[in-house]
């Protein structure tokens, strides 16, 4: 509705009270085109691969057409968005299909994005461009196989319809390709969804949701009361603190960490303005939208999302008599947090131990080096693999720099730092082979960096869809040496700089 008397009439959110969810059913698309599947996602899910070629599932995952027993829903959610109260968000483009229960009883539940508008669309028109769909669809199945808790990824659909947004390459408003990505989880339930029934004062509903996700999702926990609540809100903590961990290890940079983007499983989820570390820069945030404030900066992240459980803990305090067990699950975020960090490092530098005080000023001074002479974190890490202890040189670095002068500069303090680390590696009782392969499983070798995934993007703009598949594959073993691959190893070329996608990422998608 417009307010009257609004001199810029806006339509306002349908506000839904007292109710977590509406059904909703997918908008048909003209012409569903399946472009990319996760051939592990599928046999999971137990499709084979004739059922994933069929016209019904490009049909099924384009919304165009429900198995049986399928329930189309749309989830009522809000959060904070940049550090401010944004009231009733979402789902606003994703509808739930229901969820699939394996024969060992994992429950998987299947959304699909992009599908149309719901309920709590506000203003936006609930569909996705290409470009966003085939980053989300690469960077789930990425992240899965890198070890880092995610949202997976089914499928990726075309729906032979455009989408207009307003923001492109050049600033106008431009027609795109639409797309459909099918993601699966155990639950898409995010931090924004208790945060909502909180703030409009519906205790019980929140009470309800609460018991739901502890009973469908933490079914370990068999506390009962106040302690029931403490247990499950510790347990997110727990689990937030070792998902950021991980992303720090691999150089991943969410982008857009509001509360609404924030799984209560501790899971990667919304694949929007995100990016991964090339040069190494605590600094760098991916998103044009966080530009000025660098809230979401790469090394920013631990205390984003220690803000953002603040934010839980000040919406779930309602179920509690008094604050102790929130404070007390806040804590156990920093506790687990730093343990997570201190075994990290120690495996991507090839220690057995992490010992404290000595190890922390030795990263602490790589982290600084890097940054002062602009190294590829990814490089750096893979290389230091292959340091010789006895005599250790920059060699294994050869295409880690990009700028040949900072490099030059940083010889001496990089060769000092080395000497250190060999010191170090001297008095570790792993032998080299132990070691090498702690550091191998550490440190990827290949990660969706932008302009990887952009160029995917760019051929798919030409109707090329198969360099989708082919990221994908390299992506399914990061950890391998792949050597036919190199290609996708490298560092960030020139070209890539400053190009739109490969730098920087708008919100629009
Ligand atoms: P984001 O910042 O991308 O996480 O988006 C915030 C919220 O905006 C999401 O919860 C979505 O529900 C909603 N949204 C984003 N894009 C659209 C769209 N095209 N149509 C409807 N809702 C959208
Ligand atoms: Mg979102
Ligand atoms: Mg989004």
């Amino acid at each position: 509705r417009e307010l009257p008397g609004d001199p810029e009439p806006r339509v306002f959110v349908r506000q839904v009270r007292n109710a977590a969810w509406s059904k909703v059913d997918p908008t048909p698309v003209a012409a569903p085109r399946l472009l990319a599947h996760s051939r592990e996602m599928a046999a999971e899910l137990g499709f084979g691969e004739a059922d994933v070629a069929s016209r019904e599932f490009a049909q099924v995952f384009a919304g165009n057409a429900l198995l049986p027993g399928m329930q189309p829903f749309a989830t009522n959610y809000g959060g904070h968005q940049f550090g401010h109260w944004a009231g009733q968000l979402g789902d606003g483009r994703a509808i739930s299909l229901g969820e699939v229960v394996s024969n060992d009883g994992r429950r998987m539940e299947l959304q699909l994005k992009g599908a149309g508008p719901t309920p709590y669309s506000r203003s936006a028109d609930g569909r996705a461009v290409l470009r966003s769909s085939i980053r989300e669809f690469l960077c789930s199945e990425a992240m899965y196989h890198l070890g880092i808790p995610s949202t997976r990824a089914l499928s990726l659909v075309g729906t032979g319809e455009s989408v207009e947004r307003d923001m492109f390459y050049d600033g106008h408003p431009q027609d795109e390709p639409g797309a459909i990505v099918c993601r699966v989880a155990p639950s898409f339930l995010r931090f924004g969804h208790f945060e909502l029934p909180a703030s409009r004062g519906e205790v019980d509903l929140l009470k309800t949701l609460a018991d739901f996700c502890i009973r469908r999702d933490f079914p370990h926990i068999t506390s009962d009361g106040e302690s029931k609540y403490a247990d499950w809100f510790g347990e997110a903590c727990e689990r937030t603190a070792k998902l950021v961990a991980g992303w720090m290890r691999v150089g991943f940079v969410h982008g857009v960490l509001n509360t609404d983007n924030m799984s209560i499983l501790g899971l990667t989820i919304d694949y929007g303005p995100y990016g991964w570390i090339d040069d190494y820069d605590p600094d760098w945030t991916p998103n044009t939208t966080d530009a000025m404030g660098k809230r979401y900066r790469f090394g920013w992240q631990p205390k984003v999302a220690y803000w953002n459980l603040g934010q839980l803990a000040n919406a779930l305090s309602p179920l509690f008599g008094d604050v102790g067990p929130l404070q007390a699950g806040l804590e156990r975020y920093a506790v687990a947090y730093t343990e997570a960090e201190h075994a990290t490092n120690a495996r991507k530098l090839g220690f057995a131990q992490w010992r404290d005080e000595e190890d922390t000023v030795l990263v602490r001074d790589l982290h600084g080096l890097m940054h002062a002479h602009e190294i590829d974190m990814t490089l750096w890490f893979r290389g230091l693999m292959d340091i010789d202890p006895a005599a250790p040189s920059l060699r294994p670095f050869a295409d880690a720099f990009y700028d040949p002068a900072k490099r030059e500069a940083g010889e001496g303090a990089l060769r000092e730092w080395l000497a250190r680390y060999a010191a170090r590696l001297a008095e570790d009782p792993l032998s080299t082979g132990e070691r090498r392969e702690r550091m191998r499983l550490a440190n990827p070798k290949f990660v969706l960096r932008n302009w990887l995934a952009q160029q995917a993007i760019d051929r798919a703009h030409e109707g090329d869809f198969a360099g989708i598949g082919e990221l994908l594959e390299v992506m399914r073993n990061p950890y391998d040496e792949q050597p036919s691959k190199g290609f996708f190893a490298g560092k960030r070329p020139g070209w890539a700089k400053d190009k739109a996608g490969c730098s920087m990422l708008s919100c629009s998608s």
